[in-house]
């Protein structure tokens, strides 16, 4: 078989899948509707690289942790490289909601005992100095988190496979059809944008429009950052989270944020989306944002992917239709697959976080190489998870639970 994929989609997930196959020796069709990489919610300034634990270290905590990894490893070998990618290895300092909230996070490092220059917990005087600003509480200090400008790190993986990627902007993909052994992605008028024996579908929620992945159960949701004047060198000169984050000036700018809405496609400003995130800066930084006027701010809007377990989708798309309705328990591995037909999506609000290994583990399956992941988190991400079985198990006296694979 000819080593050459189609990809949908110029965002974090479709740049990082195409450099990825490139490495191998793959050739690629990249077509995206936009008329650059890094357009749709990859198109932010800035956002956070950072992990997630959690103290029964789940699936969510243990992929974010290999992906937190690969990531750094990738965006420093693309920095070593020359290549774009604009990116501050600033740490990130993660407060606590609360009282209760700074227990579990002291638990998490006394059970799982991370080396000190990956996680340890600072109390509430650290936390200041580290922020350069008063704080409300301690919490989960990262000294190898920072923040990554994502349109950058998608121009970065394509410019480090420039030679074999053949780059179609301005381009929507109408509807996509096999015939024989190829696939077809077609304009609105039916001509063919590019043809390949393998076709990968990164174009984040917009892959339901395509009828094989029409049962995917993707879903967007819109994220408003707001943009503040900040002096350069100014604090923080780090990452700050709670309940939302604030990174330090980027180019004159500091980025605030995020509102978080699914299903909400306005895609202008909205000053009460400013508002909410002074709000949330107020908690953060308390004082910080008290002279800003939320009327006079800039920002950006954002449609996130969102799959319904909060973990990504990674692998190739199942038949649904050769799937019995009452969906059997088979195992993952033996339901029936549309060949040449792959994903990588649903990467909610950590892209950033995920994408490079998302891209390698995509490649690793579409080339049979080994996988960079445990089985359990392989089949945690696989697309056809959601045809398994009945996902959604009401319990009683509470709402409708996921039911995991
Ligand atoms: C406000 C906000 C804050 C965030 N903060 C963080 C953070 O702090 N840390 C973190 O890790 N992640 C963060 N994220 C998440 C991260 O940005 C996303 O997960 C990631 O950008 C998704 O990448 P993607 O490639 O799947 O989607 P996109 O970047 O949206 O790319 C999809 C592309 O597909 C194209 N497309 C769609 N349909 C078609 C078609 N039919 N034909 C051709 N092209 C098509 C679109 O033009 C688009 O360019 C944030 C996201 C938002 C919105």
């Amino acid at each position: 078989m000819p080593r050459h994929a189609i990809v949908i989609g110029a965002g974090l997930a479709g740049c990082s899948a195409a450099e990825r196959l490139a490495a191998r020796g793959w050739t690629i069709d990249l077509i995206d509707a936009a008329r650059a990489p890094g357009q749709g919610a990859s198109g932010n300034r800035a956002g956070v690289l950072r992990p997630l634990p959690s103290v029964d270290d789940n699936r969510l905590a243990r992929l974010t942790r290999a992906a937190f990894a690969y990531a750094r490893q990738h965006c420093a070998q693309l920095s070593a490289a020359g290549l774009p990618l604009r990116w501050g290895q600033t740490g990130v300092l993660h407060l606590a909601r609360d009282e209760r909230h700074a227990e579990t996070q002291r638990r998490v490092i006394e059970r799982q005992q991370p080396a000190a220059d990956e996680l340890r917990f600072v109390d509430r005087e650290e936390a200041a100095r580290l922020a350069g600003w008063p704080v409300a509480i301690g919490g989960w200090w990262f000294p190898r988190g920072g923040w990554v400008d994502p349109a950058s790190l998608c121009r970065a993986n394509l410019a480090r496979c420039a030679a074999v990627v053949r780059a179609h902007y301005g381009c929507q993909v109408a509807h996509i059809e096999r015939r024989g052994e190829i696939w077809h992605a077609c304009n609105r008028s039916g001509q063919a944008l590019a043809t390949a024996p393998v076709l990968i579908l990164a174009n984040a929620s917009a892959a339901r429009r395509f009828a094989p992945a029409s049962h995917l159960p993707l879903r967007a949701a819109r994220g408003q950052v707001s943009h503040l004047p900040a002096i350069q060198g100014s604090a923080p000169e780090i990452v700050v989270c709670r309940l939302g984050y604030v990174t330090p000036a980027i180019d004159g700018v500091r980025c605030a944020g995020a509102t978080f809405a699914v299903d909400d496609d306005e895609s202008a400003l909205r000053a009460a989306d400013h508002a909410e995130n002074l709000a949330k800066l107020d908690a953060i930084l308390p004082g910080y944002g008290r002279q800003i006027d939320p009327a006079s701010l800039g920002g950006r809007v954002g449609f996130r992917p969102l799959s319904p377990d909060r973990l990504p989708m990674i692998g190739a798309l199942a038949d649904a239709a050769a799937i019995a309705p009452d969906r059997p328990r088979r195992p993952l591995a033996e339901l029936p697959r549309l060949p040449g037909l792959y994903l990588i999506n649903g990467f909610g609000a950590r892209g950033i976080v995920w994408s490079a290994l998302a891209g390698e583990l995509l490649a690793c399956l579409i080339t049979g190489a080994p996988l960079p992941l445990p089985d359990d988190l392989v089949g945690a991400v696989d697309p056809a998870r959601f045809l398994l079985r009945k996902r959604f198990e009401r319990r009683p006296g509470k709402p409708p639970t996921l039911v995991a694979p």
